[in-house]
């Protein structure tokens, strides 16, 4: 088999842990496979040198931010290397341009382009142990690229798509996906297997277990997928095909995202076209804007509030300046202190009633909903952020999660 296997920052936090990374892929290669690893940086090291530009600069480039970002998954790459090599293995670091990685312009958040597997392909061809520096490509200008925080993950989904991998095992510090965060509700249970759909739901919504590019680029390349721990032989959860799951239950997990904003625009100007205007500029900003709400006020104008990242906040403010500056929108106001809760689920297609319950749990709980989204398989409701553990776990207690 092929396989590729992604370190995430736990796995590899010290030196001690990367040894054990080593003796985890040797015995994969033990068993006859022909392994592929791809890791993050250690843990809290890509922080650390946001960190360091920020002491220099509020708005520091994001060229250079990218160049700096890449660096940790280097020293990962390089000291696993080192530790195979130690082991008698014949293993190869590369950077993600080595690994033929090609991204859009986009730095911070680039795009996968396409993926030249000639030289990974090369080297297993040889016998040998590829790692690969995750997280990171590179542009049409030569220049290095990073996939967004968390983005390891689509590195190694990426891979082992272009490989056409047998598997790719996720390994992290859980053992697999559970029904919610199991930091937050020590009663979550793991999932044996979801869906695709759902885990995309789950990721986008805030499940930072996997990272939402990766399971949309899992999904589009068939990617067997499976997220297990790297400290046991636990067995993990298999992300697979809506059809392979033989009875999908009602609701499979609980998501929460505290990295969310809320930004309220009174005294809209009511004209054709202004709502087009407002999220057209916000898109050209590369603001990802998520729930909208459009009310009309008493007189002639609207209000509109809508959520978005918190690290796209300013780039928002910018743009909603704009507006006030003309005359378009009188007033507008800035929201940090909200999260966002999501009941995820494919059996909500053909049962009716989730959503319901869901409000009722805020309720039950004094929990005041400020904004609320559906679509065919989830339910999303911005509350306050201080209610965000409550409403996380009564909400596993209401759809019988630990069951
Ligand atoms: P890595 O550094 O290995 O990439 P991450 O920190 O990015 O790991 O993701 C793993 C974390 O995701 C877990 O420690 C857990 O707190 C969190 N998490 C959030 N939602 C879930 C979920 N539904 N199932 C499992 N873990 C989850
Ligand atoms: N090191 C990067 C991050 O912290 C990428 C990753 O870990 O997947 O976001
Ligand atoms: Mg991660």
């Amino acid at each position: 088999m092929l396989i590729v296997q992604k370190f995430g920052g736990t796995s590899v936090g010290d030196l001690e842990r990367i040894q054990n990374v080593a003796n985890r892929v040797s015995r994969s290669v033990k068993e006859g496979n022909d392994v592929v690893v791809v890791v993050s940086a250690m843990s809290g090291e890509t922080n650390k040198l946001v960190g360091y530009a920020e002491h220099f600069s509020k708005n520091p480039s994001v060229q250079e931010m990218d160049m700096l970002l890449s660096a940790g998954e280097r020293v990962t790459a390089s000291l696993l290397s080192i530790a195979l090599q130690e082991m008698g293995y014949d293993a190869t670091a590369m950077t993600g341009r080595k690994a033929g990685i090609v991204t859009d312009l986009h730095h911070t958040k680039a795009r996968i382009e396409k993926i030249d597997p000639i030289t990974m392909q090369e080297a297993i061809k040889k016998g040998q142990i590829v790692v690969v520096a995750g997280f990171q490509g590179v542009n049409g200008d030569g220049d290095v690229t990073t996939l967004g925080r968390g983005g390891s993950d689509l590195s190694a989904v990426a891979i082992a798509g272009a490989l056409h991998a047998d598997l790719c095992e996720i390994y992290t510090d859980v053992s697999g996906i559970y029904t919610t965060d199991p930091r937050i509700e020590p009663k979550a249970k793991k999932l044996a297997k979801i869906s695709y759909d759902e885990m995309l739901e789950l990721a986008s919504l805030g499940a930072k277990v996997l990272q939402n590019r990766s399971v949309e680029m899992a999904k589009k390349l068939n990617v067997n997928l499976v997220t297990r721990t790297s400290f046991s032989d636990e067995e993990g959860t298999l992300i697979t095909k809506e059809e392979n799951i033989m009875e999908a239950p009602l609701v499979s997990g609980i998501a929460l995202d505290r990295n969310q904003a809320r930004i309220s625009l009174m005294g809209v100007k009511d004209r054709p076209g202004i709502a087009s205007d407002i999220f057209n500029k916000l898109a050209d900003a590369e603001v990802n804007v998520d729930m909208i709400i459009q009310n009309k006020a008493h007189d002639s104008t609207t209000n509109i509030d809508f959520t978005v990242p918190v690290g796209d906040l300013q780039d928002a403010k910018k743009v909603v300046n704009g507006f006030v500056e003309d005359g378009e929108i009188n007033d507008d106001s800035y929201n940090e202190d909200i999260c966002k809760v999501s009941v995820v689920g494919v059996g909500m297609r053909s049962h009716t009633g989730v959503a319901a319950r869901a409000f009722s749990t805020m309720a039950n709980n004094n929990i005041n909903i400020n904004m609320i989204a559906t679509s065919e398989i989830k339910v999303s409701m911005v509350i306050d952020e201080k209610y965000a553990e409550l409403a996380v776990r009564g909400l596993h207690d209401t759809y019988e999660l630990d069951k």
